[in-house]
C-alpha cells in the first residue's frame, strides 16, 4: 500500500519531465474530430489530465479497474444514487448511516419517485423481509459512525448477489489501508475523501471506485449533475494521497493504544473500538479489517457534564465533528454529527448524549494518552 501510494497512476515520465504530477488548470482542451461528448477533455466532464490522473491513483489504491473523484462525499453518493435508482425503484439502507446520507434519502428520495427501506446491517435473518421485486440496491458504511460497529460485510455481499442488488459501501471510516471492499465483491465503493483519503482537514472531496462499466456510468450523471471536484483540490487529494498508509497506521496505532488506555480507566463508562476484546464485533471485523481504524467512542462516567468537562479540559485534540485528519478531533455526535436525529432516534440507535467520538491524528500514542489522563483529573 504504501509504494502503490506513492506511485500509483504517477506519469512516468511525467509532463516535462516532473516528478509531481502539475495541476492542469484549463478549463478546456483541443477536441480531436469525432470524440465523444463525455470525453471531450473539460473539466466538469471529468476528463482533464490532472483528473485522470487522480482516478488512475484512487483505482490502483481501492482494487478498481476505476474510480472517479466528486466534489465531496455527498456528491459521490448523490452520483451513484441517481445511476444505480430511477422513479419508481426501492433501495436498502443500514439504519445507521452518515447523517447526511441517511438525511439524503429520508428528505429527498420521495421527490426522486424512490422508496427505501432502512434495516439493521449487524441483523442479516431480517434483510429478507424487506426486499421488494423494485428493490435495486443495498447501501451500508464498513465502520460506523459513532459506535464503531463492523457490519457482517460478506453476508452484505452475497445477499445482495442473492437478490440481484446492486451493494454500495461507504468506506470513509476503514479508508483502503484497512479495507478494500472491491476485493470482498461490493460493487461500487464511495468516500468522503474529506477524510482520511485526503487526511490533512483542508479540503472536501469524494470518490467512487468499481468496475469500469459502473464507473462510466456513474461519470456520465456526474458529469450531467455537475458534482465534479476541482483540479486544484484534486492536486491536494493526490498528494494527501502518498502518505495515506503511514498516517492511517499511526491512527490505528493511536486509537488501539487510547482505547486500551481508556477501557476501565474509573472515570469512563464504555469505550467503543472494534480492536478491544469486548467490542461486538471484535471476531468478524478482525477477518475483515487490516486494522481497527483510527475513530473510537468512549462515555465518561459521569453524563453530559463530565463530558463535557473532559472536552474542555483536552489540550492536543480539537472539539471540532469532522475526522480522518492528521489533528486529533473530539466531538460530542448528539450535538454535532447525529443532532439533527430525533431524541428516540437517537437512543435507538445507542448514540447517548454523553457519547465522546474521538478522530485520532498522527500525535505521538503517548502525549494522547498523556492528555486524556490530565483531562480525566478533572472529571
Ligand atoms: N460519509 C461519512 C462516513 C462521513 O463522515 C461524511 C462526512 O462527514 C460523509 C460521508 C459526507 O462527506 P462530505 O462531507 O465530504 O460530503
Amino acid at each position: 500500500m504504501d509504494t502503490l501510494a506513492v506511485h500509483a497512476g504517477e506519469r512516468r515520465p511525467g509532463p516535462d519531465g516532473s516528478v509531481v504530477f502539475p495541476i492542469y488548470q484549463g478549463t478546456v482542451f483541443e477536441v480531436e474530430p469525432g470524440t465523444d461528448y463525455h470525453d471531450i477533455k473539460y473539466i466538469r466532464l471529468n476528463s482533464t489530465p490532472s483528473q485522470v490522473y487522480l482516478h488512475d491513483k484512487i483505482a490502483v489504491l481501492e482494487g478498481a479497474e476505476a474510480a472517479l473523484a466528486t466534489a465531496s462525499g455527498m456528491a459521490a453518493l448523490t452520483a451513484i444514487l441517481h445511476t444505480v435508482l430511477t422513479a419508481g425503484d426501492h433501495v436498502l439502507a443500514a439504519d445507521c448511516l452518515y447523517g447526511g446520507s441517511h438525511d439524503f434519502l429520508s428528505g429527498h428520495a420521495e421527490s426522486l419517485g424512490w422508496t427505501y427501506t432502512f434495516v439493521d446491517p449487524q441483523a442479516p435473518e431480517t434483510w429478507a423481509a424487506a426486499v421488494r421485486p423494485n428493490t435495486r440496491a443495498f447501501l451500508v458504511e464498513s465502520i460506523v459512525n459513532p459506535l464503531v460497529r463492523v457490519p457482517p460485510l460478506r453476508e452484505v455481499v452475497a445477499f445482495a448477489r442473492d437478490h440481484g442488488l446492486t451493494s454500495v459501501v461507504d468506506n470513509t471510516f476503514a479508508s483502503p489501508v484497512n479495507l478494500r471492499p472491491l476485493d470482498l465483491g461490493f460493487d461500487l465503493c464511495w468516500h468522503s475523501a474529506t477524510k482520511y483519503l485526503n487526511g490533512h482537514s483542508d479540503l472536501v472531496a469524494g470518490c467512487i471506485s468499481g468496475s469500469a462499466e459502473w464507473i462510466e456510468r456513474v461519470r456520465h450523471t456526474l458529469n450531467l449533475y455537475g458534482g465534479t471536484l476541482d483540479p486544484h483540490a484534486g492536486f491536494l487529494l493526490a498528494r494527501g494521497l502518498k502518505t495515506l498508509g503511514l498516517r492511517v497506521r499511526a491512527q490505528n496505532h493511536n486509537a488501539s493504544t487510547l482505547a486500551a488506555y481508556l477501557d476501565g480507566h474509573p472515570s469512563i463508562a464504555a469505550v467503543n473500538y472494534p480492536g478491544l476484546p469486548g467490542h461486538p464485533d471484535r471476531a468478524h471485523a478482525a477477518g475483515l479489517l487490516s486494522g481497527f481504524g483510527g475513530m473510537l467512542s468512549v462515555r465518561p462516567a459521569g453524563g453530559v457534564e463530565a463530558a463535557e468537562t473532559l472536552l474542555k479540559n483536552l489540550r492536543i485534540p480539537y472539539v471540532a465533528p469532522s475526522l480522518g485528519g492528521v489533528e486529533s478531533l473530539v466531538t460530542r455526535p448528539a450535538v454535532t454529527s447525529h443532532g439533527g436525529m430525533t431524541p428516540q432516534a437517537r437512543a435507538a440507535a445507542g448514540i447517548t448524549d454523553d457519547l465522546i467520538r474521538i478522530s485520532c491524528g498522527i500525535e505521538d500514542a503517548q502525549d494522547l494518552v498523556d492528555d486524556f489522563a490530565q483531562a480525566l483529573e478533572h472529571v
